[in-house]
């Protein structure tokens, strides 16, 4: 119970301090928070609803599954029809829309294709079936690569030639700093994601800082922590300050998890990546390299993942860059449902339209 008497004065204490600084500021700040888990957690715990009225919370490009471009998907369909290939993914992938399909609806039409949590079951299919390709349509952030470059490796070890990977693996910070070099949207500070962050390690936002004086500051995905992370970035900007903080200390240190990347760079190289609502973003995405070429599945079976249209009617993109909040589309809740999404960020637990629908109340 004192704990607890102590967090809530705490919270308090910081909404203190957002409203003062707050009020100092002659305009609307838009503050772009990167996460998915922060988008859940502002929903959930109504958050915006504390915050003064010229302090915007804005959703950002951190929902992996949401900026996956339609091609990719197209791209992956194409290989699920073709005979004796099994495509293996995440749950939440199965219904992401392509151009005209989903991975679900060709699962029904006949394709194979499975749902697994981790590259390793993805693994396990591929030494199950040794007469058949496995591709695992690998989709995440910084988090989530080690894993598959894991896997890789052990596949190149045991000389397991039946899994491949379609990799739209990508990394956060690329990103960020894409929205504040062109100015995407007018994006005045970040909220960084304790989870990616953990991996990176706050040095990493220290570039966005220096070469465009953008506030960067990290927080877990409780709720007070939000809280003490928005009132840090009002009151840099009240200051006219910019500078990397981090509220998570618990697990973010300065140089993020050398061991991971080490795995990641053992198998992947950095390129440009296509990401939905953004177009091409430089340095953003992770490819096999020469040494794990064979496991890209795009080459061995020669497909084009190239494509970024989006289904009539969906503002999704609008959505991941930050343009518009979700209830701005004219297909939210109408015809765009959790139970039939029309796109993407209606589909994963953590996209915006997901969030802001369940948490709607
Ligand atoms: Fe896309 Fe549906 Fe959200 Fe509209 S409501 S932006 S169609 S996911």
């Amino acid at each position: 119970m004192p704990d607890l008497i102590a967090k809530e004065k705490k919270v308090q204490a910081a909404l203190a301090d957002l409203a003062a600084d707050a009020a100092k500021l002659n305009r609307t700040v838009r503050i772009m928070e990167v996460g998915t888990g922060h988008t859940v957690a502002i929903q959930r715990a109504g958050i915006r609803a504390l915050l003064p009225e010229n302090v915007r919370l804005i959703s950002g490009p951190g929902c992996p599954i949401c900026t996956t471009p339609t091609g990719y998907i197209d791209g992956a369909i194409a290989l699920a029809k073709r005979q004796n290939v099994l495509i293996a993914t995440y749950e939440d992938m199965l219904r992401v829309p392509g151009t005209e399909s989903s991975l679900a609806h060709a699962r029904d039409d006949g394709a194979r294709v499975q749902a697994v949590s981790s590259a390793f079951e993805a693994h396990l299919l591929a030494n199950h079936n040794p007469d058949q390709p496995v591709i695992f349509a690998a989709v995440g952030f910084e988090a989530s690569a080690p894993t598959t470059a894991d896997v890789l490796t052990r596949a190149r070890n045991a000389d397991l030639r039946n899994l491949f990977v379609l990799s739209a693996h990508k990394l956060i910070v690329p990103a960020m700093e894409h929205v504040a070099a062109d100015n995407v949207n007018r994006i005045d500070a970040f909220l960084c994601p304790g989870n990616l962050s953990v991996m990176t390690g706050y040095r990493a936002y220290e570039p966005i800082v220096a070469r465009h004086r953008r506030p960067c500051v990290i927080a877990g995905f409780d709720p007070p922590q939000i809280i003490e992370a928005v009132a840090r970035i009002v009151a840099q900007l009240a200051d006219n300050d910019a500078r990397v903080e981090n509220v998570y200390t618990a697990a973010v240190g300065p140089d993020g998890y050398a061991r991971a990347w080490e795995m990641i760079e053992r198998v992947f190289r950095v390129e440009s990546a296509e990401w939905r609502g953004f177009g091409t973003i430089p340095n953003s995405g992770l490819a096999t390299n020469d040494t794990y070429k064979r496991f890209d599945a795009a080459q061995a079976f020669g497909i084009d993942l190239q494509g970024t249209g989006e289904r009539p009617g969906c503002r999704c993109a609008y959505v991941i860059t930050g343009h518009i909040d979700p209830p701005e589309c004219p297909l939210f809740g109408r015809a765009c449902t959790p139970e039939h999404p029309v796109g993407t960020c209606m589909v994963s637990t953590g996209g915006a339209c997901h969030a802001w629908y369940k948490y709607r109340g």
